[in-house]
């Protein structure tokens, strides 16, 4: 995963036909979890019409509590790959065990994995063979360097379609969800040749401070940027709080779209 690897140079990860790694601010978007056919399509049409490119949900989620929503499985797969019909967005969505990687490929344009499963070695090996990019977030109690050899564990099978993405880390601090760790964007940029994504959204989990977060990732340098976005946050299943309604969303890209250009990328 290191710059050195590239002669120095940045890669780029294609998802669909969205590159993210260029000059280009890249945005995806869309709920938590997918919950049924009205939500995720009305939630894709916002995510297109705000101007971001791929759409985010969670079939399979990796809960705290065993009796928390746990997801739609392969309904939700499903409901994902029609909202790409509807809208044509790619899709991104989380994969937490070896054995949904051929069910999810066959639905998905992006695997993720999550901060839960950042080591998760026989899974990192398992996305490490698959044809599609991988999406790593960072582990909550993960150094940077950890981050990178999992990473590493990705490329070493073979698959160099690799993002990174910062998504908080656990401190001391609990007026926020968790501590966007936004030094992690620069030493990455430094460090790797992979582009480098930030979720603002769980990294604060307050849905007010979602869009000063997205901007300042997009000042550090992220190549994208990952929120979550609700039509009706109130009674969503998964991460309400941290949701943004479609117009908050809306003011996010145009805030977005003024930092981007002042440091020479666009949207
Ligand atoms: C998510 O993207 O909804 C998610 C579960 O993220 P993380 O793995 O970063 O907690
Ligand atoms: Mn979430």
């Amino acid at each position: 995963v290191s710059r050195e690897f590239r002669g120095g140079n940045h890669s780029h990860v294609k998802i669909g036909d969205v590159t993210i790694g260029e000059a280009n601010i890249v945005l995806m978007s869309g709920p938590c979890s997918v919950e049924s056919r009205e939500q995720i399509i009305g939630i894709a049409k916002e995510v297109k019409k705000a101007g971001a490119s791929i759409l985010r949900g969670g079939a399979f989620k990796p809960r705290t509590s065993p009796y928390a929503f746990q997801g739609l499985g392969l309904e939700g797969l499903k409901l994902l790959a029609e909202a790409r019909k509807e809208t044509g967005l790619p899709v991104i969505t989380e994969i937490m065990d070896t054995k949904q990687l051929e069910m999810v490929e066959e639905y998905a344009d992006c695997l993720q994995v999550g901060a839960r499963n950042m080591q998760n070695f026989s899974l990192l090996k398992e996305v490490g063979r698959s044809r599609l990019p991988v999406m790593l977030k960072r582990g909550m109690s993960a150094t940077i360097k950890d981050l990178l050899m999992s990473a590493e564990y990705i490329l070493a099978e073979g698959n160099f379609k690799v993002l990174l993405c910062e998504r908080g880390i656990r401190t001391f601090e609990t007026y926020t969800r968790n501590t966007l760790d936004l030094n992690a964007v620069p030493v990455l940029k430094k460090e790797t040749h992979l582009p480098v994504v930030v979720d603002p959204t769980h990294g604060i989990g307050l849905r007010e401070h979602v869009a000063s977060m997205a901007v300042a990732a997009v000042a550090a340098g992220a190549d994208a940027i990952m929120t979550e976005m609700h039509n009706d946050p109130e009674h969503a299943k998964s991460d309400g709080e941290q949701a943004l309604l479609p117009h908050e969303f809306q003011d996010l890209v145009a805030r977005v779209k003024k930092v981007a250009e002042a440091v020479g990328r666009s949207l």
